[in-house]
């Protein structure tokens, strides 16, 4: 079979993500905003939608859509029509990844066939574990056969991907059952794999749960957790191209990569971000509120709303690269956002002392972290220094030159 070519995209993509905030029960470890569906709040979010995407459109054509949430997969047909009303409305262009997040206990095949019909072609369907123990301990409602029966729905259906979310370091996990799940998901030969470290976040049941001591936080058991994935899954045929995401040849989520490059997209629905024409936002995580000011026409009150200096979108493009196998390219960078070379020099300087204590390492001018360093890139993230606003033309060092490539 040829490979598949990889498409990963470039700076003027952009991105379209529909928050759908509804869940019918909460699991232990979510911190995502969501709602119980009604009616009531089904009518406030689609009348929301529409207006949103009508007041705030692209003034480019889409290159991704993303529906998360929540959990869009329990949307009915005639839901999911609207929906692809909604999207199908804006300018996408012709080759998009149009992606959708279903939940293994909502799914039906007449549901697939809908959103098959509307042009998505990504599936990522929320697995979380295959061991029926863990799954109650995550307060996750489906059970473990659901999920294959809905992975096997979902290639009937023929999308062009499908990607299988797993989270590990679950209360009282160990490492051979995270293997375990790692070979369950393999054995179905999913396009992508997503592989996220349980966290802790606050107003979550677990969260309560940890500060009232009853589960424990070893951050050597997390880390073992996370290298048994980065070694387990490139021997079965998965390139690992972030810290949480591997994927077969050709199947990288070009929307994450648009996002996590700091180029634009543009979030519709309650809680959903925007990075767009230098503004960073996010929508308020109140779905009445939300839809109130869209249908009334009001002035939009933002939950949060900064206005970002190419500066600051530089360095969290160098943040969120770090995290990329590919790394960074201080050069390419540079000239995506328009900023001189030496605007990068305490970047630079920075990248020397995380070489120097093996965090990182620079080949052929894009610096990536060593497995040493993604397993502390939390830190790493934080040491990040703030790119250099006066541009003084300085001569580079030679160790400077080493970094930059
Ligand atoms: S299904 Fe997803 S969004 Fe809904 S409660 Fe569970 S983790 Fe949160």
């Amino acid at each position: 079979m040829p490979e598949r070519e990889e498409k990963t995209g470039n700076n003027s993509d952009l991105g379209m993500y529909l928050h759908v905030p509804f869940c019918s029960t909460t699991c232990d470890f979510c911190a995502f905003y969501q709602e119980r569906p009604s009616k009531k709040g089904f009518d406030l979010f689609f009348n929301g939608l529409e207006k949103e995407v009508e007041r705030f459109p692209a003034n480019h054509s889409f290159s991704t859509v993303f529906i998360g949430g929540g959990t869009p997969g329990l949307l009915k047909v005639d839901q999911i029509k609207r929906l692809g009303d909604i999207i199908n409305s804006q300018d996408l262009q012709e080759d998009a990844e149009c992606s959708m997040e279903v939940a293994p206990s909502e799914i039906t095949s007449k549901k697939l066939e809908a959103i098959s019909e509307i042009g998505i072609n990504r599936i990522s369907l929320g697995v979380q574990t295959f061991d029926s123990g863990l799954m109650s301990e995550l307060g996750r409602m489906h059970e473990v056969s659901k999920a294959v029966d809905a992975f096997q729905m979902i290639r009937e259906i023929g999308f062009r991907s499908v990607n299988l979310d797993l989270i590990f370091g679950a209360p009282g996990q160990t490492l051979e059952q995270w293997e375990n799940d790692m070979i369950r998901a393999i054995e179905l030969q999913p396009d992508h794999l997503s592989t996220y470290c349980l966290t802790f976040e606050e107003d979550t049941a677990l969260y309560v749960k940890m500060a009232k001591g009853k589960i424990p936080l070893d951050s050597e058991k997390e880390a073992s957790f996370y290298e048994k994935a980065w070694d387990f899954l490139p021997r079965h045929g998965y390139k690992q191209y972030e810290i949480s995401n591997f994927a077969k040849p050709g199947f990288a989520c070009r929307h994450n990569l648009n996002t996590w490059r700091m180029n634009e997209w543009l979030g519709y629905g309650p809680s959903a971000c925007s990075q767009y024409q230098g503004v960073r936002r996010k929508n308020l995580s109140n779905l009445e509120h939300w839809s109130t000011q869209l249908n009334d026409n009001l002035e939009i009150e933002y939950q949060e709303y900064q206005n970002l200096s190419k500066f600051e979108l530089a360095r969290d493009a160098v943040l969120f690269g770090l995290r990329l196998n590919e790394g960074v390219d201080l050069k390419i960078l540079a000239k995506n956002f328009s900023l001189p070379l030496t605007a990068f020099d305490p970047v630079a300087s920075f990248f020397l002392n995380l070489g120097k204590e093996g965090l990182c390492e620079s080949k052929k001018g894009k610096v990536s972290l060593t497995p040493k360093g993604r397993i502390l890139a939390d830190a790493v993230a934080k040491d990040l220094p703030e790119l250099s606003s006066v541009l003084i033309r300085e001569k580079s060092t030679p160790e400077k030159q080493q970094a930059f490539g």
